[in-house]
């Protein structure tokens, strides 16, 4: 697939923008960007071009860069056109692309995916480039650029090729099976090799720590019975409308989340319908539904007012109990702000319980206010130790996980006692298929496909 076609596509934002990058990949490339601009300028130089179509007729004034392959992003010949970015330019500029024979639009991820089949990168660090893309908080950003920089591929091949070199000295071995004493020395060094690769690959599994959950966010639940102000709360912590906030229980039928950028932490807040008991069964749903959520959450914020009771939620998570409404207390209706002093109740609790899952307390006022910037520093703390194991952590997927998983259980196979030497060799080579699945060097078409589709057109 690679080769045969040029592909082109808008690489920059969506129009109108003040400037606009269109990029070509291919064979065509060149042809193009001098029929379009009259010459080919310098590789890596930026020019300034008039661009025209095949009827002479001028498109823009632009800036145009040639790459020749292979030392281009894609490792093809590469065109980059930037363009002021209205509608029409860039309608015309792709008219005039499209007007040349084997020239057609990319597909979503097909340059990065070029990228890889070229050798330009490998797939853990075209994951770290998709990553880096979707960041939206700074340990995101940073977890994305230390992996689009190889961090894990480095590792992994690295680890690859000690294994292939010790399975060449155990099938070396295996000739001499006869002369016991040769077979000996040659798996020896071998056996010591596998052994402290299986080492290292547990540990870097067990430092994982929290990495998958940086990409998609640690999960805060907001649930407590209606009307506790469970919307209000998230509305204040977004800072937008994204719940409906009712005087009427009920209202709150979905499971409502923000995202939120935590002091770099990526949260995601929940706000659980009011989880209670109802006829209605689409209310049920909603129930049923809210308890599933709150049940997968990281951590859970009980809210209540007055007198809180026992919490209602099963989670395994630690559940903050949080009342609400606390500028109430000062008399109804004076309407203005009621200047009630926050009880340091939860540094109180906080204290007796210890260990972070205790039942910290907190008091507040989402529609006011007061007290939530303890709240949200308490929050900001947890997701800062939630993360912590998993910022240093080499893995970011469930699919770096499982391959790594699989590696170490062959290594560990492959060391047990009296092995014969052709089991393991057999048992090196599927742990070496694995990291190469891990790299994309292998039997990956199937993951291929899904991993590059979430790309973005244009890159
Ligand atoms: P939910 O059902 O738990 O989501 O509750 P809502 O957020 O819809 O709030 C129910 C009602 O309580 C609304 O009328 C809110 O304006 C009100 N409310 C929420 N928080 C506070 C608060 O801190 N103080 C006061 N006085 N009213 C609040």
């Amino acid at each position: 697939m690679v080769g045969d076609e040029t592909i082109f596509a808008l690489s920059s934002g969506r129009p109108p923008t003040a400037i606009a990058m269109v990029r070509v990949s291919g064979p065509r490339a060149g042809d193009l960007l001098t029929a379009l601009t009259g010459s080919l300028p310098p590789p890596r130089t930026a020019r300034r071009v008039l661009i025209r179509d095949q009827n002479q007729e001028l498109i823009d004034d632009g800036v145009a860069l040639w790459f020749a392959g292979p030392a281009s992003a894609t490792g093809e010949d590469v065109a980059e056109f930037h363009i002021h970015g209205g509608r029409a330019v860039l309608a015309a500029l792709v008219r005039a692309l499209s007007a040349f024979d084997g020239v057609r639009p990319a597909e979503p991820g097909e340059f990065t995916r070029r990228a890889f089949e070229n050798g330009k990168l490998d797939l853990t660090e075209a994951e770290g480039l998709d990553d880096l893309i979707h960041a939206d908080t700074e340990a995101q950003r940073r977890q994305a650029v230390r992996q689009l920089g190889g961090l894990l591929g480095d590792r992994a091949r690295r680890w690859r090729a000690q294994i292939i070199e010790a399975a060449a000295l155990i099938e070396a071995g295996i000739d001499f099976a006869d002369e016991g004493d040769v077979q000996g020395e040659l798996m020896a060094p071998a056996l010591q090799t596998i052994a402290a690769l299986h080492d290292e690959i547990a540990e870097v599994l067990a430092a994982q720590g929290r990495s998958e959950r940086l990409r998609d966010g640690m999960v805060v639940a907001i649930a407590g019975p209606p009307n506790v102000g469970k919307s209000t709360l998230i509305n204040r912590l977004a800072r937008r409308e994204v719940a409906i906030v009712s005087p009427h229980a009920g209202t709150t039928r979905d499971v409502i989340e923000v995202q939120l950028d935590l002091g770099g932490y990526p949260v995601t807040v929940i706000d659980t319908a009011g989880i209670r008991e109802s006829n209605d069964p689409v209310e049920q749903e909603g129930v049923r539904r809210a308890r599933a959520r709150a049940a997968e959450a990281d951590l859970v914020l009980w809210l209540g007012e007055g007198e809180m009771t026992g919490d209602a939620v099963a989670a395994s998570a630690p559940v903050w109990r949080v009342r609400n409404k606390i500028d109430l207390r000062g008399g109804e209706g004076d309407g203005g702000p009621v200047d009630l002093p926050v009880e340091p109740l939860a540094a109180a609790l906080r204290q007796t319980d210890g260990a972070w899952g205790g039942n910290a307390a907190f008091e507040i006022s989402a529609l006011r206010g007061q007290g939530l910037g303890e709240l949200i520093a308490a929050i900001e703390d947890f997701a800062a130790q939630y993360f912590a194991s998993g910022e240093t952590a080499l893995i970011s997927r469930a699919r770096h996980r499982t391959l790594l998983q699989d590696a170490a259980a062959m290594l560990q196979r492959s060391l047990q006692h009296d092995l014969p030497a052709e089991l393991v060799a057999e048992e090196l080579r599927l742990a070496g298929v694995a990291l190469g699945r891990l790299l994309g060097r292998v039997d990956v078409e199937d993951v291929l496909g899904e991993i590059f589709s979430r790309f973005c057109i244009g890159k």
